[in-house]
């Protein structure tokens, strides 16, 4: 059975206990977010170190990072260096890209690695696969995409993106009102040309029941791709972007008729006056189930920095509701990212999800801001450092400028303005034990 499932027939799971406990929210509520597929706790049997993560309507917003190898770079260890740089920088899921080297390899052993969800995209492997054995996409099979679909759930992958809303009359809308980018995302890429060049119709949208069968057997939660998500902001929620969005929403109620836990990917680049008409959008079509954006990246001219046009997207689509941000890196659309960039596009992605989930009135992130303020009118160092988003930099930027006067810091020196007014305000004790009003 499904957590679905089993949320819909009033049984508490495991996983939904240890959500809970995490969220700090009530377990019977819980149960039933679930059950109005609110939430998803993507949790594959087979991923024995996984703790389970909730992601959706009244929980944390939570961060995905992309890793993986690519067919120029391709070295396990290093995947393995961005998995555990993800987890410790405070990662809630983590996709594994990989489409270079031995892809089967690099997944169990990620899996094996992993305490958070993993999640795919098997249209890659089944690409590549194809490529490799018959010399091109062309020749990719329904038969194909499912066995590695198959393959990959049986190894423990907890959540397979799957671009089942890219059909022929989106594409229709895409080629008529013309868009700069066409399409950026790599799975619906794949699926486009093998569509086109047999003029034939999605297969993971013509074979939705059986897909829906696989994912039911082993608890596999889909996230409904946006093969057609604009890849600028010119191309922003144009009438190929809405298109497949409404597919989505039908394909979201035919996933919860079979009792599939399933989550609905969103764009993409995204000017920032359109982004809570996103957010609505997709909560009124797809009824509420949780919403996954990739960014949205808000200007496109951010190269070596994309990684804060995603946070400034992220935060103002998670305020709107949006419940789980897919990072960016520094390194995007210029190369793969490196451990380095993985670290960074996490803990920028955390400030997006942590601003957000302020907003939302998350009582433990509001609680965490006013102890940070009440340590920084303090003057009280330590703690600052370890409530803050990444203490490890936080550290570092103290010792490296120490200050003549301990208590302060090198910014004002002896005229620290804290100080100075401290005897005029509240006094330590006073503000340790005040009451949030
Ligand atoms: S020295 Fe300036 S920046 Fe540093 S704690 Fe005091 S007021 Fe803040």
């Amino acid at each position: 059975m499904t957590q679905l499932k089993k949320a819909r027939s009033g049984i508490i799971t495991p996983e939904m206990e240890k959500v809970a406990e995490k969220e700090q929210v009530d377990v019977a509520w819980l149960m039933d977010q679930v059950a109005k597929g609110r939430v998803v706790i993507p949790a594959n049997k087979k991923h024995t170190r996984l703790i389970p993560c909730g992601i959706g309507e009244g929980l944390f917003v939570k961060v995905n990072a992309n890793i993986g190898t690519s067919s120029d770079r391709s070295i396990l260890e290093d995947e393995l260096a961005k998995l555990m740089v993800s987890i410790e920088a405070g990662a809630d899921a983590v996709m594994d890209l990989s489409t270079g080297g031995n892809i089967d390899e690099i997944r169990r052993a990620i899996l094996k690695e992993s305490t958070i969800p993993v999640g795919t995209v098997p249209v890659y492997q089944a690409v590549i696969e194809t490529v490799e054995e018959t010399g091109g996409l062309i020749h990719l099979t329904t038969d194909k995409i499912f066995e590695v679909i198959e393959r990959q759930a049986e190894d423990g992958v907890d959540f397979i993106t799957v671009h089942c809303g890219l059909t022929r009359p989106a594409l229709d809308m895409l080629k008529k009102q013309g868009r700069i980018t066409d399409i950026v995302s790599r799975g619906g890429a794949f699926l486009t040309t093998w569509m086109l060049h047999h003029d034939r119709e999605n297969p993971l949208f013509e074979n939705y029941d059986r897909l829906l069968s696989v994912a039911k057997k082993h608890d596999l939660t889909l996230s409904l791709g946006d093969g057609l998500r604009p890849g600028c902001l010119h191309d922003a929620t144009d009438r190929a972007q809405i298109h497949e969005l409404m597919t989505l929403g039908a394909l979201t109620q035919r996933a919860w008729d079979r009792d599939v836990q399933v989550m609905i990917e969103g764009p993409g680049h995204v000017p920032l006056d359109q982004i809570e008409t996103n957010v609505i959008l997709q909560k009124k079509l797809c009824r509420h189930a949780p919403f996954y954006v990739l960014g949205p990246l808000v200007t496109d001219i951010a190269a070596g920095y994309d990684h804060v046009a995603c946070a400034i997207g992220g935060a103002l689509a998670g305020a709107a509701g949006a419940d789980f941000l897919c990072y960016v890196t520094p390194a995007e659309h210029l190369c793969l990212p490196d451990v380095h960039d993985v670290r960074e596009g996490v803990v920028v992605t955390k400030i997006a999800a942590h601003a957000a989930d302020i907003a939302r009135e998350n009582r433990i992130a509001i609680e965490r801001d006013r102890q940070m303020s009440i340590a920084r009118k303090n003057l009280d160092w330590n703690t600052q450092i370890k409530l803050a988003i990444d203490p490890e930099k936080a550290r570092k930027y103290r010792e490296q400028s120490p200050s003549a006067e301990d208590d302060v810091c090198t910014m004002c020196g002896k005229y620290c303005a804290i100080k100075q007014l401290r005897e005029y305000f509240n006094n330590k004790k006073d503000l340790r034990t005040a009451k949030q009003t």
